[in-house]
């Protein structure tokens, strides 16, 4: 095992799991199946596993494979095998949302009835020509460009025409009228206390196109409830999706969880580490014969606990 694999990696501040005096955490670890898990990924299980073991509760496993384009059988198979071989056990059986199209199209009916939702027929080009065209465009707290609003106020009559003709087009949510309808929200971020809900930071997004029956917004918002999760644990680059999350919930009448954005961790030169960091991938950790233990101390964690063990595992 080489000093070098075993680095500590750049964590911006500790991470603390919250404990409450009579809550059990229902957390999930939620990957995408388009690459390998790495560090990142390892961290974000591990304080998932970890809020819902000391707390009692349950920790739960959810594929993000909705993108048939991306999403590769042979990297979900490789995602249960690296959890396994950190002992990162999880609850019931693994939940798979290419498997839930239904549930995702009746929470895009129920909004499509309230008002909220409009249908948008932009290319990516008509987007940026609008945007070149403004001048001065709108952007999100990331400093990406928001969609410009181009279809928000189209004639009825049209939208039922193009719809009818066929034309392509993706379905996004009005934030605005949303936001009439459910007035002024919050939510609770165990680290930033309760924070005022503004989902217009980032823009009438995109909740579901004509090949993905949902967004990561929506597809989220119904699991997360449909599965029962209280504690959502998460980077914090996904922070102010909150916001939209937080509507989405009160429109659909949904139960509403509290937050952790955790630290990201960083490679060795601090920068956010991706899928193409094929080198600090746990597969090829693992290949060049470091333990989970030395994983852990990459992180800057301690072994994880033989006691917060899930009860169904059988013991080492
Ligand atoms: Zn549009």
């Amino acid at each position: 095992m080489s000093a070098e694999g075993e680095r500590p990696l750049a964590l911006r501040g500790p991470d603390f799991v919250p404990l409450f005096a009579d809550a059990a955490h229902v957390t999930r670890f939620a990957p995408s199946p388009t690459g390998y898990l790495h560090l990142g990924h390892a961290y974000a299980a591990r304080f998932a596993f970890e809020a819902a073991r000391l707390s009692g509760g349950r920790f739960l496993l959810r594929l993000e494979d909705l993108d048939p384009g991306r999403c590769r059988p042979e990297f979900a198979a490789a995602i249960l095998e690296d959890l396994r071989w950190l002992g990162l056990f999880w609850d019931g059986s693994v939940v798979r949302q290419s498997q839930r199209s239904a549930l995702y199209r009746r929470a895009l009916a129920r909004l499509r009835a309230l008002g909220v939702l409009y249908p948008c027929f932009c290319t990516r080009e008509r987007v940026r020509e609008e945007i070149a065209r403004m001048g001065e465009a709108p952007h999100g707290p990331a400093g990406e460009l928001l969609y410009p609003g181009t279809c928000r106020d189209l004639p009825e009559a049209e939208r039922r025409a193009r719809i009818a003709r066929g034309e392509p087009h993706a379905w996004r949510l009005d934030v605005a009228r949303a936001g009439e309808r459910t007035g002024p929200l919050a939510w609770y971020d165990v680290r930033a206390g309760w924070v005022e809900a503004r989902p217009e930071l980032l823009g009438d997004v995109v909740l579901a196109r004509k090949d993905a029956p949902a967004s990561y917004h929506l597809a989220v918002v119904v699991d997360d409830a449909a599965q029962g999760v209280t504690l959502v644990t998460r980077g914090e680059d996904l922070f102010h999706a909150t916001h939209v999350h937080r509507l989405l919930q009160a429109l659909l009448g949904l139960p509403v969880p509290i937050w952790y954005h955790h630290n990201l961790v960083g490679d060795a030169q601090g920068r956010r580490m991706a899928k193409r960091n094929g080198a600090l991938s746990l597969r090829h950790l693992r290949a060049r014969g470091i333990a989970p233990e030395a994983i852990w101390r990459m992180l800057g964690l301690g072994a994880a606990s033989p006691e917060i063990r899930c009860p169904g595992a059988s013991p080492s």
